[in-house]
């Protein structure tokens, strides 16, 4: 650990989370000034995701304390000697980070990054050092998905930067670098839906309803949601889906083989829970595939009757944040939401960085779909 206190440096306000379960608490953090592959970015807004309660949760074991959030996005105030992506000024959203060197950052799957896991969930820089200090002068983890910008600045590295076009409310951009692209990005790059398919998202949060709002871009024709919320059934209908079953009244499997016909072409899973990952296989008609993008505690094991996938050719597949290159996509979605074609500003609902707490509890409770948090 290389954990010099800062020659130089700046005071901010920071979500720190201490103890398991959190909670969230504002407290005022000494930053480095950036070193030279990263970035200085003043933080417009933050989404909240799933991923930053579970990591609180320690259901994902990271060091603590911590500095979450990783659904950044902001203005460049300063960069490193070695930036070239961007410049101060640049309107920015900050996404996952990856190493650039491995096989997959060089086939164009930094999803998929060797090194993606340390580098996202290891609190700190690759070199294992950290930025942040708190007011006792002791280090603070952070460079959570390269980023930890439920703050005021986030030092975030190079790779974690998308420049995203200066005409579009940049406090609205943030949840495109995970949720929404994860969503959007499952069935447009992973799963490839396509014109006159059919497809069933199994729980619909920022993922799932992201997921609809592309599969009705994609041109499915039967778009099913699947959820026990009436209010996000509601919405999922507004979004694009034909179609949407209350998992609590309901059996999902035999509704949506009766409105598809035999089984839908696709499913995606974003609840991590195994009985709706059975579900969601289930769902599926022949040659089906279902993507797996929700988060479950490690160990966790979900079960299917090989028969039933190995006659009718179903497959599984894992999906890391919608097998996408965020550069390339993050302004794909911009231009499509500038069309009116994918309105994710309707998940959003806004909240001061003071109140996070009740963000994150609107957000466990269902009644928030994403919590984007406003950093003055
Ligand atoms: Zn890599
Ligand atoms: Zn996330």
């Amino acid at each position: 650990m290389t954990n010099a206190l800062p020659a130089r440096g700046r005071n901010i306000k920071a979500a720190v989370v201490r103890q398991k379960g959190g909670p969230f608490a504002i407290e005022t953090l000494a930053v480095e000034e950036p070193r030279a592959d990263e970035v200085s970015v003043r933080m417009v807004a933050t989404g909240m995701c799933h991923t930053d309660l579970v990591i609180r949760d320690q259901v994902y074991p990271v060091p603590l304390p911590i500095v979450l959030g990783h659904e950044g996005a902001g203005i460049v105030e300063r960069v490193g000697a070695a930036v070239t992506r961007v410049a101060a000024g640049d309107h920015v959203v900050l996404s996952f980070m990856s190493c650039g060197r491995c096989p997959r950052c060089a086939m164009g799957q930094p999803a998929y990054c060797a090194k993606g896991h340390a580098l996202c969930f290891g609190g700190a820089r690759e070199d294992g050092s950290t930025a942040m200090r708190d007011s006792r002068a002791a280090p603070v983890h952070d460079h959570l998905f390269g980023q930890s910008s439920f703050a005021t600045y986030a030092l975030a590295n190079e790779r974690t930067v998308v420049k995203v076009r200066k005409d579009v409310p940049l406090e609205l951009l943030g949840p495109l670098g995970c949720g929404l692209q994860t969503g959007a990005g499952s069935v447009m790059n992973a799963l490839r839906v396509g014109p006159g398919a059919s497809f069933a998202a199994f729980g619909a949060g920022s993922v799932g309803l992201s997921a609809v709002m592309a599969a009705r871009i994609v041109g499915a024709t039967s778009i099913i949601a699947v959820d026990v919320i009436p209010s996000r059934l509601t919405l999922a209908e507004e979004l694009g889906a034909t179609h949407v079953v209350n998992a609590g009244k309901d059996d999902p499997v035999a509704a949506i083989h009766t409105i598809t016909g035999g089984g839908a072409d696709f499913a995606l899973e974003s609840t991590g829970r195994p009985e709706v990952v059975r579900q969601a296989v289930d769902a599926l008609g022949t040659r089906g595939t279902c993507g797996i993008v929700g988060a479950a505690p490690i160990g966790t094991a979900a079960c299917f009757d090989m028969g039933e996938m190995m006659s009718p050719g179903k497959s599984i597949r894992g999906i890391i944040q919608g097998d996408s290159v965020p550069e390339l996509f993050i302004p794909q979605l911009i231009e499509l939401h500038r069309r009116g074609r994918f309105p994710f500003d309707r998940l959003i609902k806004f909240y001061s960085i003071e109140d996070i707490n009740q963000a994150a509890a609107d957000s466990e409770r269902g009644t928030t779909v994403k919590p984007v948090l406003r950093m003055t």
